[in-house]
Formats: structure tokens, C-alpha cells, sequence
């Protein structure tokens, strides 16, 4: 193929794009519609899907195991158990995971390692900071619900591909 019917070949392709829908979302204007944690439930082995974004951290739950922290270990090292002030029977240490987001890579291992229910992932993954102290988030902040307001997007699949409007 020479250079002439190179570029026209190149330029018949890009036009008959043209009148097809986008398939891509104008990001982050335009986001999917708002999912449910990735969680893992340990009595039955399975991992029920969802967002892997930033960790929810169910605080009356955890027990201070350290297994979470383990499980990161030979991933990233991004849990640190740390004190906090709180009376839980439970928790006898009173220590939970703090997690480093600027050494996290988002794989869930800690969650699925979790045994009592006190670990998941939530939907926000916008951590984008100018500050690496920022993206260390201490138990408590762990444990806010974020609020994730996104516009809802409709998918239909049209000749096995996804198109949105
Ligand atoms: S998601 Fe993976 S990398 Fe991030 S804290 Fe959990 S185990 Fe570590
Ligand atoms: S979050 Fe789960 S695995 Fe981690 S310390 Fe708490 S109870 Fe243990």
C-alpha cells in the first residue's frame, strides 16, 4: 500500500465513524451509575462484586485481628493498624487499619481476608490529591460512607457493544 492509499484508506475509515454513536463516557463530566461495595463473605467463600474503589471500614466489627494488614503485606504494605480512642469490647486493642492510598493498588485482598465482616470497597475511587499526607486515611475516615453523586447512564447492548446515549 503506498502513501496516497494509505491516507485514504485512513480517512474512509475515520468517516464512517462519523455518523456512529460514541461508546466512550465524556469522563469524569459523565460517570456509571453509583454500584454496591465489593465486599466478600467469609462463612460462604464468595466475593459479592462491586466498585474496588476506597475501603469502607465498618468499625464495630472489626476485632483489631490484623489480618487485613497481613494480607497487604507482600501486596503494597499500604495497612497500618493504628490506636484509636474507642471502647470496644470487641476490639480489645482498641487498633484498626489505617490504609495509604498513595501504596494501595486496589486488589481487595484485604477484604477477602477480613473474617468478620468489617472491610469492604466502595464506589469512590476520585483520591486524586496534590498531598500524599491526604491519602492516608486514618480508621475513622475509613469508616465515613462516601458521597458519590454521580448522573445515571444507561447502557444497551447493541451487536455485542455497549452504547450509551
Ligand atoms: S486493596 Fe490490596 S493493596 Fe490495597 S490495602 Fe487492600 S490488600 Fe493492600
Ligand atoms: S478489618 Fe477485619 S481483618 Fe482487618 S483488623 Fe479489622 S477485623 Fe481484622
Amino acid at each position: 500500500m503506498n502513501i496516497v492509499s494509505g491516507t485514504f484508506s485512513a480517512l474512509y475509515a475515520a468517516i464512517r465513524q462519523l455518523p456512529k454513536k460514541r461508546m466512550t463516557m465524556r469522563y469524569p463530566d459523565v460517570q456509571t451509575e453509583m454500584q454496591s461495595y465489593y465486599t466478600y463473605d467469609p462463612k460462604l467463600g464468595v466475593a459479592k462484586p462491586g466498585y474496588k474503589g476506597r475501603h469502607i471500614l465498618w468499625l464495630d466489627k472489626c476485632t483489631g485481628c490484623q489480618l487485613c494488614s497481613i494480607a497487604c503485606e507482600n501486596i503494597s504494605q499500604a495497612i497500618e493498624m493504628v490506636k484509636v480512642n474507642r471502647i470496644q469490647p470487641n476490639n480489645k486493642k482498641s487498633i484498626f487499619p489505617q490504609v495509604d492510598y498513595a501504596k494501595c493498588v486496589f486488589c481487595g485482598f484485604c477484604v477477602d481476608a477480613c473474617p468478620f465482616y468489617a472491610l469492604g470497597m466502595t464506589e469512590d475511587f476520585n483520591l486524586v490529591s496534590t498531598s500524599k499526607k491526604d491519602l492516608v486515611y486514618a480508621p475513622e475516615k475509613l469508616a465515613i460512607p462516601p458521597k458519590v453523586i454521580r448522573p445515571k447512564v444507561e447502557f444497551k447492548i447493541e451487536k455485542d457493544m455497549a452504547f450509551h446515549d
